[in-house]
Order: C-alpha cells, then structure tokens, then sequence
C-alpha cells in the first residue's frame, strides 16, 4: 500500500511597518530588549490599540498579489491562551472575517507547474520572544504587537520538496510586492505545517498534526520528511496518528509532542471590543491593485520577449527583484540584453557574493555597467580589460570611460600596430612557428599569447589572432 501526504502551511510574515500593529513603538529589529515597548504592546489594563492603517494595506497588496478575494467587511478577534510572551493572555487576530480569502499561488517544482490554493490571509500581532538560560529566562517585549500577517493554504502540497518550492516562490512573491523582509534569520518568516498522511486511491484526508514554529527552510525540509515517515509507518502498521502539535528537534533529527491540538472553541473567540471592524472601500482596493508591481513569474516571461535572452537567464535575474531591475536599466541604457545579463549573472552575481553587500550597498550603477558594456563593443576596449575593471566599479564607482583614458587602458585596434607584435612575436618564437608548420594548430593560439602579452593585454585578441593566423598561412605557402 502507498500513503499520499497531505501538506497544509501556515505562513507568518511580519509586515514592513515602521509602527507596531496597535500602538507607536517601533518594529526596528536587534534594538536593546523591552526599549520599544509602551503600555499598549505590554497588554497594560485599559491600555486602548489604535490600528495601523499601512498594515491593513501590506496584507491587501500581498492578498492581490495571490489572486485572493478582498473582503470589503472584516474584524478583530481576541484568541485567548496563556503564554509567557504574550502580556495580554489574548492575541489580537482575525477568526471570522479575514482581510483576504481564496485565491492561490502557482509554482514549478521539478519542472512540473503546480498550483496551491489558498485558504485566507488574516492580520495579527506577534508576541514577545523568550530565550533561556542556564538558569534563568528572559522575555523581550520589542517584537510583541509588531504586525503579522498570517497566509494558510490548503493542504495541496504532497511532499517535503514540493513545500520547500512552494515557500521559495511564496517569499520571492512577497519580497517583490515589498510587504516584508522576509529575513528567514532575524525571524520575520516563520511557518506551521499541517501534515496527515492517506492511503492512495482515497480521497478522505488522513488525522493531522501540526508542526509548530519552523523557521528555516531546511528544517521545514527535513521535518517534513521524518514526519511523513513516522506517521507512514505508523498508519501502515494498523496505529492511528493523534491529532496533536509537534515540535521539530532539529539535533534530534525528530518531531516531540509539545501539547494536545487545541479546537478553535479551546480559544474562546470573540470580537476585540476596542476596535471597530475593517470596511474597505472597493475604490480603495482598486486604487492599491493599481500600485501592484509585477508577478515575478509575469517578470521573467517578458524578459525572455523584451530583451531575447534565454528563459535560464530570465529565471536567475528575476530571483531577486533589485537585480532584475538593475538588469533591465543596464539592458536598456546599452541596448544590449544579453551583453547585460551575462555581465550580472557571473560578475555581478559573483562579486555580490563575495563581498556579501546588496546591490545598493555596492557602487556600481546601471550606467557604469552599461558604459562598460559599450566600450567592449566599441572595441575601446578589450573583454578582458572590461573584466578587470569590473571589481574596481564595484567597490568604489566611477566613470569607466574616464578610468580607461586615465591609465591607457584602450585597445591597440590598429593593424599596422599590432602586425609588428606578431612579426616580433613569431621573430621570438621560431619554435613554435615550427610546431605549426608541422601541424600542430594550438601552436597559433599560444603565438596570439605572445602577442597580448607584448601589447600588455591591450591587443584585441580577436585581431591579433586574426593577423597571427595570415602570417602563418604566409609562411606555410612559401
Ligand atoms: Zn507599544
């Protein structure tokens, strides 16, 4: 018998505001513990939560950005548990009425098109964040009523790598419709798996559990893997799978009850009597969908038309949205797509990586590299004195033009010139002319050498090699 997984995530995002979800403090992160906090964010008694308008905006802008229905009515819900993080003993959320419901996100995995439906993205506010001790725990209010933003999806998903593709394109979604950091590290991606396991041929899902706070990619990979295995095993050997919430041990290699699954009635739900619910005016939702940036996988399909470079170089530009704007800037300022990309896909990309900066931490301008681009094709330049140029542009700018004239880097272009390299290169070498004579081609190529490195480096290889190949054609008729 084979078992089909069944994978449902709970994605939670925290929301690139300046201000908490319900008070002023601010949501900068690796501030000083409990300094951004006030007695809103603290759950003081009486304290009254003013809603953030441009969190109410991030979570519309993500739903249109995933085909999601935008509700013109929603409301806050007050989800009560204890915790020691959350000073309130209740989480101001939304059970009832979301902002967004429906719509989906669609993905390649394996070079397969998948689709995964979602269910709904709600609006919330994160707790605080404990961390223990040797013998003591401490709490830090700071990240508590910063606003969270919380996409569940259908339990689409059939195996760990699926989840993993579904996550990568779900963050590059969001990073390009600028909601979030998306910062797996400083905390603000996190997701919840559901997970239950069926019997092929079945359409019945299996008993779910739920795997609670996972904040890497490779953890959720993993944890997915052990835990279709146990519960396959299980279910295959006569068991039943309690309906409970897990926690990943990622030393472990291994999942461990943390409580029973709580029912929505185990909250007790009602609605948040400070605030009054969201109505949202369809002119508003209109006016914000006009402010939507392109769909990535939108992105890459009209690079592939605009620019005529391959659907590889698409998908490698357009991971991330900054260098794919800054292709397209030096694409156009060149007038050279393919010159461009393969500039950022191996130098830039490479340099990036590196020296581990941003693009707009590094010095380099769609316009250096495009002038950069232009005086190779000029043939001002050689390629390989461009190459060289490259990592001086990228730490510390500058006019390529002007370096170039500054140090005499141009290219000997003239034919009289670089003819009286090859004649002293072949004077040099008797040699390796004759090896060519004799018949050995690479002979030539190790001459063009010779030639560059006379002309030190500013030859341009492809007349040099030119020239070295007509005289010894010469010599080889005489
Ligand atoms: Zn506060």
């Amino acid at each position: 018998m084979t078992y089909i997984p069944s994978i449902g995530l709970e994605v939670h995002v925290q929301l690139k505001t300046r201000t908490k979800m319900f008070c002023g403090c601010s949501t900068a992160y690796g501030a000083r513990p409990n300094s951004q906090v006030c007695p809103v964010c603290l759950g003081y008694p009486g304290a009254m939560p003013v809603m953030n308008v441009e969190a109410v905006r991030l979570t519309v802008l993500s739903g249109l950005m995933l085909g999601c229905e935008i509700s013109g009515y929603s409301k806050f819900d007050r989800k009560s548990y204890f915790y020691p993080d959350m000073p309130k003993n209740y989480q101001i959320t939304q059970y009832d009425r979301p902002l967004c419901l429906g719509g989906g996100l669609d993905f390649e995995t394996g070079g397969q098109a998948r689709r995964v439906r979602l269910t709904r993205i709600h609006l919330e506010e994160d707790v605080g964040k404990s961390t223990h001790h040797a013998s003591c725990s401490g709490v830090d209010f700071n990240r508590a009523g910063v606003p969270l933003m919380e996409i569940v999806t259908e339990p689409d998903l059939a195996s760990a790598d699926e989840a993993m593709a579904f996550l990568l394109a779900l963050r590059q979604t969001l990073l390009y419709a600028g909601v979030g950091d998306c910062n797996l590290e400083e905390g603000n991606l996190r997701c919840d798996v559901n997970i239950s396991v069926r019997p092929e041929g079945t359409d019945k899902l299996g008993t779910k559990a739920e795997i609670k706070n996972m904040n890497t990619f490779k953890g959720v990979h993993a944890a997915l893997l052990h835990e279709i295995e146990r519960q396959t095993r299980l279910v295959a050997g006569g068991g039943r799978v309690v309906q409970q919430t897990l926690r990943w041990d990622p030393d472990a290699g291994a999942t461990f009850p943390m409580r029973g699954k709580e029912d929505a009635h185990d909250y007790r739900y009602f609605p948040e009597p400070d605030l009054l619910p969201v109505a949202l005016a369809r002119e508003q939702v209109e006016a914000w969908r006009a402010t939507l940036p392109e769909r990535p996988a939108d992105r890459r399909t009209r690079l592939v038309q605009t620019y005529g470079i391959p659907v590889y170089d698409a998908g490698v530009l357009t991971a991330d949205r900054a260098v794919a704007d800054f292709f397209e800037a030096a694409a156009r300022l060149c007038n050279n797509g393919k010159a461009a990309s393969n500039w950022i896909m191996t130098d830039v990309l490479r340099l990036l990586g590196e020296s581990g900066h941003t693009l707009d931490q590094c010095r380099l301008t769609p316009g250096m590299l495009a002038e950069l681009i232009l005086l190779v094709e000029r043939r001002t330049i050689n390629q390989p004195t461009a190459k060289g140029l490259l990592p001086e542009l990228f730490a510390s700018g500058g006019s390529p033009g002007e370096r170039v004239a500054a140090r005499g880097l141009g290219q000997m272009g003239g034919t009289d010139e670089i003819g009286r390299l090859v004649d002293q290169a072949i004077e040099a070498n008797p040699k390796t002319v004759q090896d060519f004579l004799a018949g050995r081609q690479a002979a030539a190529q190790s001459l063009v050498g010779q030639v560059m490195k006379l002309s030190r480096g500013k030859a341009d290889p492809q007349l040099a090699g030119r020239l070295v190949a007509e005289r010894l054609a010469e010599r080889k008729s005489r």
